[in-house]
């Protein structure tokens, strides 16, 4: 048995995450190409612990240590109460910020605006350390760096001022991303959505920024992989099973973010693309194997 702790980018590609309940010792798999098979135990979800920051402005994860069941969000009360990543969403704010925090967030940052598989785009935020990474983790399909700042309090304050006077969004649900696979664009067509989305948000920016930012204009782009090459998006369906519930087992062929491209065959021995959320498993407990699943012959839209 294991606990899932989600999907990890921080080696630049897709690896699920999973631990026992207490040690912090976690363990990754390589999500390319694996065949990943697993059984959900029961309905229950499992705290994954805080975060916490040293004075060198890294930060890592503690795990829970009663090993408690969490109704909503990924941590109990306890943990919920001592992790010091809330500080960074509204340090900003004038909310008094633990030393460790401040420290982490006097390192520069980015503002970039990411633009997904059907061409929806929000505004987000980065440490210049987890720059590519953090891209990575959200699935975006581009994204362009608007502005550089000087730390990451300044940063989030031009992402609030970016988002009310734009509409542009802050952050995008993992169901919505998983799904935007299924009427995802054309490459190209996504750069032209972002480049258009970043050059108003730069023209904004050029009227109220000051020393404390500098207007930046560099692109990322995701690895054009199978979510791109390998069937057109009509072909590709929501996976017809709820992943927190019994078995799977799913050929993955390429992640993005918290989604998965994986095929699986039916109980005619047909193989079928489906698009598959990921991140709902984080907090579950699983047995890994190969089970016997039987997979409908008719693939069905359920997202
Ligand atoms: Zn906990």
């Amino acid at each position: 048995m294991v606990l899932v702790r989600g999907i990890d980018w921080s080696t630049g590609q897709g690896n699920l995450e999973f631990g026992d309940d207490s040690s912090a010792q976690f363990s990754y798999l390589d999500l390319r190409n694996a065949r990943v098979g697993f059984r959900v135990l029961d309905e229950r979800k499992w705290c994954l612990g805080y975060f916490v920051f040293d004075d060198g402005g890294r930060f890592w994860t503690v795990p829970c240590k009663t090993n408690e069941n969490v109704a909503k969000g990924r941590s109990c009360s306890r943990c919920a109460g001592l992790d010091e990543s809330t500080f960074l969403h509204n340090a900003h704010l004038g909310r008094s910020t633990p030393l460790n925090v401040r420290t982490y967030l006097s390192q520069p940052h980015w503002l970039y605006i990411a633009t997904f598989a059907n061409g929806e785009s929000k505004v987000g935020t980065v440490s210049d350390e987890r720059k590519t990474t953090r891209l990575q983790e959200q699935g975006a399909v581009i994204a362009r760096f608007v502005a550089r700042t000087s730390d990451g309090l300044h940063v989030r304050e031009l992402e609030d001022q970016v988002s009310a006077a734009l509409c542009i969004r802050q952050s995008m649900g993992s169901n919505r991303k998983a799904l935007s696979w299924l009427s995802a664009l054309p490459f190209n067509q996504i750069d032209g959505l972002n480049r258009a989305m970043s050059a108003t948000v730069s023209d904004f920016l050029l009227t109220s920024i000051d020393s404390r930012a500098v207007l930046a204009k560099e692109t990322w782009r995701t690895t054009p992989d199978a979510f791109f090459t390998q069937t057109l998006p009509l072909e590709r369906f929501a996976y017809p099973r709820e992943i927190t519930v019994g078995a799977h087992v799913l050929d993955v062929v390429a992640v993005k973010g918290q989604s998965a491209l994986c095929s699986v065959l039916d109980r005619q021995l047909k193989r079928h693309q489906y698009i598959v959320n990921l991140a709902p498993l984080a907090g579950r407990k699983v047995e890994p194997g190969l089970f016997s699943v039987e997979y409908e012959d008719v693939p069905m839209t359920l997202f």
